[in-house]
C-alpha cells in the first residue's frame, strides 16, 4: 500500500489498540485520517486542526453522517469538530485529549515554528498519546540530540525530559534494502506517551482557534 495508507493504517492500528474517546488530527489537511477515524467506534469526540481554512472547507463533508447514519442510528456518540488554527497556537478547547495524531506537518514548520508546536502540544494541550510522523530525513529536526536515533538513548529527548513524555521510535515504509540498517523507515514515527509526573503547567484559557465545521452525529440515546 502507498506510504500515506499506511501512516493512517499505523493511526488506525493504535486506536483500535488503546481505545482512545477523545482523538485530535493536528494539519488534517483533506480530513482523510479524520475520515477513517469517524468508523472506530470508541472516539466521542473526534476534532481536526488545519491552519489553511479553505482546505478544510473544502474537504469536511466527507465526514457527514451519510443516510446509514440516519437510518440506523447506534448507541455510539460521535462529536466531530473542525477549527481553522495553527499548532504553534495554544487553544483551551483542544486540552484534554487521548491522542493527538500529528502526520506528515512537523517537517513544513521552521525551527522556531518546531519549539512552538512542542510547547503547544506537549506542554499546554498535554495529550496522553501523541503520533508525530515525518519523512526521514526530516526528522532529526525534531530531535536534535538524535543523530543515528535507533542507537540513541531515548530518554535523552529533550520534548520529552522539557514536558514530561517518553518516546518510542518506529516508522513504516522500508527503505531500499541495502540501506536499511542505516536510514531505516521511510516515513519515521514517534509515539509519544506523557508520563505520571507534573512538570510546571501552562494552564492558560486560550482560544485562538475558529471553529469551521461541526456535526454530531445521529444517536439512540
Ligand atoms: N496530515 C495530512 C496527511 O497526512 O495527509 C496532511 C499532511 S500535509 C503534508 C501538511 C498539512 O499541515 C497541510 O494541510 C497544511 O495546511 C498543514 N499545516 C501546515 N502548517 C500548519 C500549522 N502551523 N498548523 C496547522 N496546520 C498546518
Amino acid at each position: 500500500p502507498p506510504l500515506h495508507s499506511q501512516r493512517h493504517q499505523f493511526v488506525i492500528d493504535f486506536v483500535r489498540k488503546k481505545q482512545p474517546k477523545k482523538v485530535a488530527d493536528l494539519g488534517c489537511g483533506e480530513c482523510k485520517l479524520l475520515k477513517q477515524l469517524r468508523f472506530q467506534r470508541n472516539i466521542e469526540l473526534l476534532v481536526g486542526v488545519d491552519i489553511t481554512g479553505a482546505k478544510i472547507k473544502k474537504h469536511m463533508h466527507r465526514l457527514a453522517p451519510l443516510s446509514t447514519d440516519h437510518l440506523q442510528p447506534t448507541f455510539d456518540q460521535l462529536h466531530i469538530d473542525l477549527y481553522q488554527g495553527s499548532v504553534t497556537q495554544r487553544d483551551a478547547r483542544l486540552r484534554g485529549f487521548d491522542l493527538m495524531t500529528s502526520i506528515e506537518l512537523i517537517e513544513h514548520l521552521t525551527l522556531p515554528d518546531l519549539e512552538l508546536f512542542s510547547s503547544v502540544v506537549f506542554g499546554y494541550m498535554r495529550p496522553a498519546s501523541v503520533i508525530v510522523s515525518t519523512p526521514n530525513s526530516e526528522f532529526n529536526k525534531l530531535f536534535p540530540g538524535l543523530t543515528g536515533f535507533r542507537h540513541s538513548d531515548h530518554k535523552a529527548l529533550k520534548v520529552c525530559l522539557d514536558y514530561g513524555y517518553e518516546v518510542e521510535i518506529t516508522g513504516v515504509g522500508e527503505a531500499p534494502q541495502e540501506q536499511q540498517e542505516s536510514v531505516g523507515f521511510c516515513s519515521q514515527i514517534g509515539v509519544f506517551q506523557r508520563l505520571n509526573v507534573s512538570p510546571d503547567r501552562d494552564e492558560e484559557e486560550v482560544f485562538s482557534y475558529t471553529l469551521v465545521y461541526s456535526v454530531n452525529y445521529p444517536t439512540l440515546r
